[in-house]
């Protein structure tokens, strides 16, 4: 009997075998093989290093997962579109199917792709996307997009429940393995070499999709019952780390919504309520394709930032003399991951103490985060700046003493990240206050007064508005 022609499988960011209605679609044709393809024009940028070195893993992962299957991953880098339909050609494929982008970037893809397959004869299939719900799905009372969380989150649950997951197929295979190791992105230079500054990562992180599932499964059993109360406590593991898991799509949304629903009832409320803040930021991407580059609120265009490279050094090496700023801009670039009261606290900071402009900072943390995403990211930057949607008023500016006093009472998360306030028992968030300043050594004091700073963000922000 001839073997049937084999399905091309093309992975985006959705990393994984479960509820991944692409691979479901391809098991049931055929033979699969899977296809990934490193190409800036996935996310309109390049990743930033900490989002290479998860998707070096991420990749590694499933690769592995699908070769148990026998099914081989190709790995190739250049033009996404030339590359699908040249591996379509090249393997005799029935036809190419992967899931809608989630992004406006994948979904230029996604016109592009087709075109160029049905120029070759190719057949294509596009399944449904990463979203719980589609952009075009879910509408405000007159008919537009929600620009507001609120009322999102509450025709989200009353209105558009996400779809059930679906189990990976049983049924999957491939045409076999080529003989030799199983394919890594080795030669795409994801990985830091000299320096290697990915100890800090590897240290905290698995990535694959079956580290998602654990980290799921853990969160459920142990924390989430005390997430709506202790989320904000930067000390304390109360939150549940899947980001980067959900960034690339090691796990699904929906899949991450029925279990928790499942195991948790009304308890897991506050967390699902989290989750829709992601879905929202990315509603909101695509109503804006330019989120990481031009403020929601136009006005933001004429507000006269301050150019001030020392500050931003000093913002982004974690030596602003503020120990909260500090910890949590430390605790990035050890970890690829700060915690999001901290990124709060720390947007705060750039934005309104140092007046700095919060594409600056989305771009650093682009570049630093493991879960660096392009909703997410600029979504929250503009939220914390009060340029974005349903944003933070811009007369909230954080003090980062009282921030810390509030949510590291006893310092611990402090002294975790900056080893130079460890020995302090008392006053670990204001260490700057005179007395203090000799038991202190190495550490710098604060590069601006933070209440002469308000009054001066302050000052920026009502003239903006006055002017307009
Ligand atoms: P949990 O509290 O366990 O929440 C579960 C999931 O819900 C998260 O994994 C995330 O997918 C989603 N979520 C939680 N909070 C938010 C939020 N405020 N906005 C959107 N989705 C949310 N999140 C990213 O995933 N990528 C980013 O690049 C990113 N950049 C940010 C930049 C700034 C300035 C700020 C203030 C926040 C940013 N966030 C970003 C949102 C948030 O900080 C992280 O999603 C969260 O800290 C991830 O940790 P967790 O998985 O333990 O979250």
């Amino acid at each position: 009997m001839t073997q049937p022609a084999p399905v091309l499988l093309w992975f985006r960011y959705d990393l994984r075998l479960d509820d991944n209605p692409a691979l479901i679609d391809a098991a049931a044709k055929g033979p699969v093989t899977a296809l990934f393809v490193l190409d800036p024009a996935l996310d309109g940028r390049p990743l930033g290093g900490a989002a290479r070195w998860w998707l070096h893993h991420s990749l590694t992962a499933l690769s592995a997962a699908l070769a148990e299957r026998g099914v081989p991953l190709l790995l190739r880098a250049g033009d996404a579109t030339a590359i699908v339909t040249e591996e379509a050609a090249r393997i005799g494929a029935q036809g190419v199917v992967w899931n809608r982008g989630n992004t406006p970037w994948l979904r230029r893809l996604d016109q592009t792709v087709p075109v160029a397959l049905s120029r070759q004869g190719l057949a294509h299939r596009i399944t449904a996307s990463d979203l719980m719900v589609e952009p075009e799905a879910i509408r405000t009372g007159s008919g537009g997009a929600f620009k507001v969380f609120t009322p999102f989150w509450k025709t989200l649950q009353a209105h558009h429940r996400p779809a059930p997951p679906q189990d990976r197929p049983e049924t999957l295979r491939g045409p076999g393995l080529p003989d030799g190791p199983i394919p890594v992105p080795e030669d795409w230079g994801l990985l830091p070499t000299r320096p290697d500054w990915a100890g800090g990562l590897r240290a905290a992180w698995i990535p694959g999709e079956a580290a998602a599932h654990r980290r799921l499964g853990d969160f459920l059993q142990e924390r989430v019952q005390a997430y709506g109360n202790r989320r904000d406590f930067p000390a304390e593991p109360a939150t549940s780390r899947l980001s980067p898991h959900l960034r690339f799509g090691e796990i699904s949304a929906r899949r991450v919504w029925q279990v928790t629903e499942a195991l948790t009832g009304p308890d897991g409320l506050p967390f699902l309520r989290e989750l829709a803040w992601r879905e929202f930021n990315h509603h909101i991407l695509f109503q804006a394709p330019d989120l990481h580059l031009l403020p929601l609120r136009p006005e933001f265009r004429q507000f006269p930032w301050r150019d001030d490279p020392k500050g931003f050094a000093a913002w982004s090496r974690g030596k602003t003399g503020y120990p909260i700023v500090d910890a949590g801009m430390r605790e990035l670039w050890q970890t690829g991951w700060m915690h999001n009261r901290v990124r709060m606290i720390v947007g705060s900071f750039l934005v309104k103490d140092l007046l700095i402009p919060w594409t600056a900072g989305e771009d650093w943390f682009w570049d630093t985060l493991v879960d660096a995403c392009p909703a997410n990211n600029p979504g929250n930057w503009q939220w914390v700046s009060g340029c974005g949607a349903d944003a933070a008023p811009y007369f909230r500016v954080f003090n980062p003493v009282l921030q810390g006093e509030k949510f590291d009472g006893d310092g611990a998360y402090v002294r975790r990240w900056v080893p130079e306030l460890n020995r302090k028992r008392q006053g670990v968030h204001r260490p700057a206050e005179a007395e203090d300043l000799f038991r202190t050594p190495g550490y710098p004091p604060p590069i601006v007064d933070h209440n002469r700073a308000r009054d001066r963000a302050l000052a920026a922000f009502s003239a903006l508005k006055e002017q307009n």
